[in-house]
């Protein structure tokens, strides 16, 4: 499963948060089999469809797709220099698809900043130039032994397809951006395939996460200008404290807790949806007596790819895919009428998955 890496400066609230994402009763109920590691979060994915699909179908069970996280400790600044951003924090950050950057927004004297005040700007600064400067180290290892490489292996296309990008990394590095933003702001020199093969950390996609105080949650100038400041990255505002808080709570108290600050949304279900959206992901639904579920596909996945969610041999012995969208699926209120009214499709190997697409695949085993 893709997972999203969360980093951050110490006494940001990276612990807080991470609490609270793990506190997750309901899918260790749903899912008794999953291994959960003690630095994995495994987050649900709200989606009312699911309730909706469950009362049509009369299903026992709900099963949401699922965000996970992982708990990547210790850096700091100068990291990327000293023994400090060990291989462990490295391989762990490498190992993630995307990367959560926790910020301090919050004043509290009782709290220590590392830097002895609070400023998002420069925390974030300070984040991303280690993780720039560890890149650099990368390709200055790298670069040298695929020069060589391709002085001797004359006309090798991927060889010297790999140094272009890694030459033009460095440029872009050396400039002090990350490489998301750089091929975000449309550089076409960096190949995202190389980058992967070489390891480079800035070019896995950014979540910002603002821990805020609680009168933040609803500044919209001040979230306007953090929004700003992270672009292309997508940046979420949530009170780490409060957040563990709700995460005790029934659903009605929950509610209740969070419109006292003046939001209708856990921080944490936002976090959920923006990190499906930064790893490219989208769902299907699918129900019966038994479940009402949401697969997790890769945005533009075809129909055979998505019965290979469910089963390898869905996809080896795919036929077709029974669809029903889900907006008529509802407005019909079953499938036996969206099968009268015309409103289920059936569709071929080449069919794109969309997004709310209720399916039933046809297979031969
Ligand atoms: P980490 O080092 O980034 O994991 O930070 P922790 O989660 O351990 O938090 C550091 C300190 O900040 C703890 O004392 C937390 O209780 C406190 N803290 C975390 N989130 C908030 C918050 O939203 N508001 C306030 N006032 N304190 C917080």
């Amino acid at each position: 499963a893709l997972t999203i890496g969360i980093v951050g400066l110490p006494n940001v609230g990276k612990s807080t948060m991470f609490n609270a994402l793990t506190k997750n009763n309901v899918l260790a109920a749903n899912y008794p089999f999953a291994t959960i590691e003690p630095n994995v979060g495994v987050v649900p994915l709200p989606d009312p469809r699911l309730k909706q699909l469950a009362e049509i179908f009369g299903s026992e069970k709900i099963l949401p797709a699922t965000v996970s996280f992982v708990d990547i400790a210790g850096i700091v600044r100068g990291a990327s220099e000293g023994e400090g951003l060990g291989n462990k924090f490295l391989a762990n950050i490498r190992e993630a698809d995307a990367i959560c950057q926790v910020v301090r927004a919050f004043v509290d004297d009782d709290v220590t900043h590392v830097d002895g005040k609070v400023s998002p700007a420069s925390d974030m600064e300070t984040i991303n130039t280690e993780l720039i400067l560890a890149d650099l180290q990368t390709l200055e290892n790298a670069i040298p032994r695929i020069e060589k490489e391709v002085r001797q292996k004359k006309d090798d296309k991927k060889s010297s397809e790999l140094l272009d990008t890694a030459l033009a990394s460095r440029t872009v590095l050396e400039a002090g951006q990350t490489l998301y933003a750089a091929i975000h702001a449309g550089n076409t020199d960096i190949d995202t395939t190389y980058t992967r093969q070489l390891g480079l950390l800035t070019t896995k996609p950014f979540v910002y996460v603002f821990n805020v105080d609680e009168d933040q949650l609803t500044d919209e100038a001040f979230q306007s200008e953090m929004q700003a400041l992270v672009a292309p990255a997508d940046a979420i505002f949530l009170n780490a404290k409060l957040e563990s808080e709700v995460a005790e709570l029934d659903d009605e108290d929950a509610a209740e807790l969070l419109e006292s600050v003046g939001i209708t949304e856990r921080g944490l279900d936002q976090l959920a949806h923006k990190g499906f959206h930064t790893l490219g992901l989208q769902t299907y639904l699918t129900a019966g007596p038994k479940e009402s579920r949401a697969w997790t596909i890769p945005q533009g996945a075809t129909a055979p790819q998505a019965a290979g969610v469910i089963h390898t041999d869905f996809q080896k012995g795919f036929i077709k895919a029974e669809v029903i969208s889900f907006e008529d699926l509802v407005a019909t209120g079953s499938v036996a009428e969206a099968r009268a009214k015309g409103k289920a499709r059936m569709e071929g190997k080449d069919y794109v998955m969309q997004d709310g697409d209720v399916v039933e695949f046809r297979f031969n085993v």
